[in-house]
Parts: C-alpha cells; structure tokens; sequence
C-alpha cells in the first residue's frame, strides 16, 4: 500500500496549498483533505478544487495517517490540543513551522503519543500568502529540515522523510536548537532587516514617499520582496524563536558598527575585503542550485 494512504493538511495557505497540490501529483493515490478555520479561505479553496475541504478539523483528521499542520508557529499548539481527541492511534503528526523549538513543545504538551510527532521546516516560500498562492512544485530541490526529537519512533520519522522526497524536496535533519540558530540567520534576520529598511524609507521626512518608490530599482525593492511576506507568520516567528534571533541580531549589530567605522575612517580596503567574501557567498548559492543564475533576479530588461 502507498503511503500515507490519507494526509490531513491543517492550514490552507501558501504552504498548506502548496502541499495540496503537491501530494496529489506525487501521490495521486492519497487522500488528501484539508482544512482552515477562516471560513473564506475553506471557500476558496473547495473552489479551486484544491483538495478534499472538511468543515471541521476533526472530520480532517479523522482516519488521516499523517497530519500537516501548516498554521502560523503561535497557533499550533492550540490546533494540535483540538484535534488530538480525533485522532487515529498511530497517526504521525509534523508540521510545517520556521522555527522548531517552541512548536515541537507546544506539539508535545498537546499530543497523546510524542514518538509520532516529527517536526519538519521546508526551506520554500514565497512572499505571498492564501490558497491560491500555493504551487506544487514549491518543495521540489529545496531542502526541508527534520527535527525529532530522540524519542520519535525511526518509522515515523523514515515515513515523513520519504513524503517530502516524494514532494522533491532533499531532506536532512537536525537538533531543533541548531535549526533555530542557523535559520535565524538565514531568514529571520533577512526578514527582520527588511522590515526595518523598508520602514525606515518610508518614516524618511526628506525623502518623498514617491521617490522611494520611483527609485527603487536601485536595491530597496529587492527587500520589499521580503518585507511584503505575511505579517501574522512573522510576528509569530520573531516571537517564537526570540533568543536565537536575539543572539544574531546582536552579532549583526557589532558588525555593522565595524563596517559604520571602516566607512567613517576612509578604510576602502575593509570594505572592499568584505564585499569580495559577500559575492562569493552568492556564487556558491547559485552553484549549489539554490537559486537561479539569471542577473537581476531574472527580471526582464526590454
Ligand atoms: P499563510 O499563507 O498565512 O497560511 C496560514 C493559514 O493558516 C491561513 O489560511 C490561516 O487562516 C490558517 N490558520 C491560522 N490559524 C489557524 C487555526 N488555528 N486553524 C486552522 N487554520 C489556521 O501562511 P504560510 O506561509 O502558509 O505559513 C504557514 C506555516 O508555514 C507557518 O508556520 C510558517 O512559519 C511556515 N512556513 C512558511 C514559509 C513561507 O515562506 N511562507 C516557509 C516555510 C514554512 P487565517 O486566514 O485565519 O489567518
């Protein structure tokens, strides 16, 4: 038999979407079904014929071997405590969550059987969000983190591990605390630098709002990109994963006090040094098939 037989999907957003249609074309024999608790988006998505909608989390999950919760980090405890009643005994529970400490906690005080539950963080997304964001090929050559904890049942955790491959994502796995610290420095603090930029330019006096914009080509729309990204996920991520993101933002701030110096002193060479090892890290970025090589984004120039 295929497996998982029945996925329930708990959050139909960017990433639950994106799951959606991702486990019908890669197992077209699964059940899929899903749901959200904002009645419109449960609307959309039955529209778009997404998956099977349930009106109730626990008509989702009931019979599921595998449940997705794909919710903001803040409300995964609450969704997991509601539909643990509902679920079958062996059900393996992941999630979809950017940082993992706090979740897989929350998703061990609400569950009855910890050895079921396997964290996971795709390391996909776009800035947009909803149902009708997602797409199936979202997971396929990016990597998606796994963090059991050491009580998770090797079955249940070899089981998750092949559903995101058969999704074409490459899998790894990781300590949760490890998970937290190093994706606080690859995206929340990319985030939490965007926002500030982007709210810092349009709090400017001197400069007008319309020249920002008119201007932007000039480097500050490539962080509109990411500072356009959901509110409600990020705020809960900032305030999930605060101690790591802390930590990093605090070695961020030293060393851009380093760079304020090099520039206030005319040290060309240190600045010159360090552009050298950022371009290098883009290179390898782009050689390691984690983003495509086209200049400027691949954004045309007609
Ligand atoms: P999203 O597009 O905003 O979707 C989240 C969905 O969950 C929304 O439809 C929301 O409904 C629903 N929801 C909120 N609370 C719920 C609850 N208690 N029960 C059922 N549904 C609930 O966000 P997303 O980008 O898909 O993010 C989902 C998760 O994936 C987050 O944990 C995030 O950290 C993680 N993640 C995101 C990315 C990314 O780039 N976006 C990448 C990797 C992982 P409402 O309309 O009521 O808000």
């Amino acid at each position: 038999m295929n497996w998982p037989a029945r996925v329930a999907i708990i959050g139909l957003g960017l990433i639950g979407s994106s799951l959606a249609l991702g486990t019908r074309r890669a197992l077209p024999d699964a059940v899929v079904t899903g749901f959200d608790d904002d009645e419109d988006v449960r609307a959309t998505a039955s529209a778009i014929g997404l998956c099977k909608v349930a009106d109730t989390l626990a008509q989702a999950v009931v019979g599921a071997n595998l449940v997705v919760l794909a919710v903001p980090v803040g409300a995964m405890g609450a969704v997991a405590g509601a539909m643990a009643p509902h679920l079958s005994p062996g059900t393996i529970v992941t999630d979809v969550g950017s940082c993992k400490e706090q979740v897989a906690q929350a998703l061990r005080a609400a569950l009855p059987d910890p050895t079921r539950i396997v964290p996971a963080h795709p390391v996909a997304g776009t800035e947009q969000s909803g149902p009708e964001a997602g797409f199936a090929s979202l997971f396929k050559r990016r990597w998606c983190i796994l963090t059991p904890d050491a009580d998770a049942d090797p079955e249940a955790v070899e089981r998750v591990a092949g559903y995101w491959r058969a999704l074409g994502a490459e899998v790894e796995t990781m300590d949760a605390a490890h998970h937290d610290r190093v994706l606080a420095v690859t995206s929340h603090l990319p985030h939490l630098i965007a926002y500030t930029i982007v709210g810092t330019a349009s709090d400017l006096e001197e400069v007008t709002q319309s020249e920002v914009i008119k201007y932007s080509a000039g480097g500050f729309r490539d962080f509109t990109r990411i500072a356009a990204s959901d509110p409600v996920m990020w705020r809960d991520v900032f305030l999930a994963n605060r101690e790591a993101v802390l930590d990093m933002l605090q070695r961020f701030s030293e060393d851009l006090s380093a760079l304020q110096r090099a520039i206030r002193w005319g040290r060309g060479d240190e600045l010159h040094d360090l552009f050298t090892r950022t371009r290098a890290v883009r290179r390898s970025i782009v050689e390691q098939g984690q983003d495509d090589a086209a200049p400027d984004f691949g954004r045309t120039h007609e």
